[in-house]
């Protein structure tokens, strides 16, 4: 048990850090000692315009707080930016062990309004970003053997009608994270999510940013700073597990998991529709469920009413 989480001696990458969330992200961890690049290309809730200023305001308020941080202006949307933004992390501070993904755009629409650009436009920030900039950090941190990654989901993957692109982005991130966490098993690199809930622009309001009709407020009870804290668990060398899912906000923090009831199982070689009917209680049954870490783990338990595979055929 670590007594005090300290990030002194690393280097993180928060994009969209110039607002909301991303920002209190990067505050928190800058304060902890980290060297932190500030992303954000600073356009709007809809991801349209740009403005360096975003980031770099947030820089300047690390180093009146007395600690350090580098701006970066990127759009993680595209292969080129997610590399200028890994290269600004190599270049300023001369390593990288910490990728937080927090950029977000949100364009309302339910469905069928929601036409292929609402969530191509989605898919390539949220979904599409996350990917560019892991792969750009990769090389550094699979080299290294050393790493930790936060993506950003959301609650939105539950179901969420009226902006079901933004909800396709969010759960397709979940999917990269945990294939990613397989494949960093091996680099020490640990890849894990969150589901934050905060007043920002993005919900509505922000008691933080200047340009939000909430500026000047006293810090709520939704403020972003209520996230941080497990963004910077995750980003610690103590951080205990990879491929999971939390939600923070308001002060609570909890897991969420995707699992798997045990189900049932046909005794005959070829199950109906009608025996789908008479045992769709025991399918749905939620007793007994389990939590795979991946995909082998589903399949040995998917598979274990099955006999184990023999040794194959005899070679002549
Ligand atoms: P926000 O709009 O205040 O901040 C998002 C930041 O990302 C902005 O500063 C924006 O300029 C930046 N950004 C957008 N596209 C970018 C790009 N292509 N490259 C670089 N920067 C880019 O919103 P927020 O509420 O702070 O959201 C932060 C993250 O949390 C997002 O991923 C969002 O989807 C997620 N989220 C937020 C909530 C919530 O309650 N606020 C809930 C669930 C998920």
């Amino acid at each position: 048990m670590v007594s005090t989480y300290s990030f002194d001696g690393r280097v993180a990458v928060v994009t969209g850090a110039g607002r909301g969330i991303g920002r209190a992200h990067a505050r928190l961890l800058a304060d902890r000692g980290a060297s932190v690049v500030v992303n954000d290309l600073g356009g709007s809730m809809e991801g349209l315009g740009a403005d360096a200023d975003v980031a770099s305001a947030v820089v300047a308020e690390i180093a009146a707080a007395g600690g350090t941080a580098a701006a970066n202006g990127s759009d993680v949307a595209t292969p080129e930016g997610a590399q200028a933004l890994i290269d600004t992390a190599i270049e300023q501070f001369g390593r990288l062990d910490i990728l937080v993904n927090n950029a977000g755009i949100i364009r309302w629409a339910g469905f069928p309004e929601a036409d292929s650009d609402n969530l191509a436009r989605h898919l390539a920030v949220h979904t599409v970003g996350s990917f560019n900039t892991a792969r750009a950090a990769w090389p550094h941190m699979a080299e290294q053997g050393y790493g930790r990654i936060v993506m950003t989901t959301s609650s939105g993957i539950f179901g969420l009608p009226k902006n079901l692109s933004y909800a396709t982005a969010k759960a397709a991130v979940i999917g990269l994270t945990r294939s990613l966490t397989t494949a960093g098993a091996a680099h020490g690199i640990k890849v894990n999510l969150i589901a934050p809930a905060a007043f920002t622009r993005m919900a509505g309001q922000s008691t933080t940013d200047a340009d939000s009709p909430g500026h000047g407020a006293e810090p709520s009870p939704m403020s972003s700073d209520l996230v941080a804290p497990m963004v910077a668990f995750l980003a610690h060398e103590a951080c205990p597990v990879s491929g999971e899912i939390y939600a923070a906000g308001a002060g609570r923090f909890s897991r969420i998991f995707i699992a798997s009831t045990p189900g049932y199982v046909h005794p005959g070689p070829r199950p109906t529709v009608e025996d789908i009917a008479l045992h769709w209680d025991a399918i749905n049954d939620e007793t007994g469920y389990s939590v795979p870490a991946d995909l082998m783990a589903w399949s040995a338990s998917f598979m274990e009413h099955l006999p184990p595979a023999g040794p194959g055929p005899a070679a002549s």
